[in-house]
C-alpha cells in the first residue's frame, strides 16, 4: 500500500498523520484533495464512527482510507465530550476556542480533574474490505485550570501531564507522539498492517 487517503478534514489530525506517515513512505492524500465530503457520525461509539469515515472515503476514493475517531473523555462529566469532541460547543462553525472555553466552564470548581483522549484507527484497504485493520489507543491526563501552550490543536492547550508539569499543547510534537493515544494506535495498526501483509 503506497496511496492512502486520510478520511479527516480536521488540519490537526492531518498534520499529525502526514509527520508519522510520509517518513514510511506512504503517499498520504486527504478527502478534501480528491472533493470527498465528510461523512456523517451519527454513532454513539468511536468505532462505528471511524468505520463509517472510512468506508465513505474509500468507496469515493477507490484507494485505501484510514479514519480516526478520536476525542477527550473528562471523568467528572461521565465521559463527556466524548464523540462529540469536535462538536462540544456546538457545530456551526466547530471551533477548538468555544470547546475549550465550555469544557473549562463545565468543569468550574470541580475537583476531579482527570481525563484521558482516546483515539480509534481504522484502515480499510477497500469499500468492501471485511477485515479491517483496527487499533486503539488512550492517553491519560487531567483538565487544566487555564489553557497553556500553543502546540498541537483541540483540546491540547488543557490537557495537563502532571509527570510533565506541562500541557500537552506544550509538548514538543516528537514527544506527543511518542505517547499521544494517536501515536499509540498508529503503531499499533502499523504492526498489524505488517502482520497482515506477511499473511
Ligand atoms: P473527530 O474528528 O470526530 O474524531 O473529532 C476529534 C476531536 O477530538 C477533535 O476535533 C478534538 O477536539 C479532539 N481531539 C482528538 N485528538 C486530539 C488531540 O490529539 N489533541 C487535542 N484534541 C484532540
Amino acid at each position: 500500500m503506497q496511496k492512502l487517503v486520510i478520511a479527516s478534514n480536521n488540519p490537526g489530525k492531518l498534520r499529525e498523520f502526514q509527520f508519522l506517515l510520509q517518513p514510511l513512505g506512504i503517499e498520504v492524500l486527504t478527502q478534501s484533495q480528491l472533493g470527498i465530503d465528510e461523512a456523517e457520525e451519527p454513532h454513539v461509539t468511536f468505532v462505528e464512527n471511524a468505520l463509517a469515515k472510512a468506508r465513505h472515503v474509500s468507496r469515493l476514493s477507490g484507494l485505501p482510507a484510514l479514519a480516526d475517531d478520536s476525542g477527550i473523555c473528562v471523568t467528572a462529566l461521565g465521559g463527556a465530550p466524548g464523540v462529540l469532541s469536535a462538536r462540544y460547543a456546538g457545530d456551526n462553525p466547530k471551533s477548538d476556542q468555544r470547546n475549550n472555553e465550555k469544557l473549562l466552564q463545565d468543569m468550574q470548581g470541580v475537583a476531579d480533574r482527570r481525563a484521558h483522549y482516546y483515539c480509534v484507527l481504522v484502515l480499510l484497504h477497500a469499500a468492501d474490505d471485511p477485515q479491517p485493520l483496527i487499533a486503539e489507543g488512550e492517553w491519560h491526563g487531567e483538565i487544566a485550570l487555564q489553557p497553556g501552550g500553543d502546540g498541537g490543536f483541540g483540546y491540547d492547550p488543557l490537557f495537563w501531564l502532571p509527570e510533565f508539569g506541562k500541557t500537552s499543547a506544550q509538548l514538543e510534537r516528537e514527544q506527543k507522539h511518542a505517547i499521544s493515544h494517536r501515536g499509540r494506535a498508529l503503531r499499533v495498526l502499523l504492526d498489524r498492517l505488517q502482520l497482515s501483509r506477511g499473511k
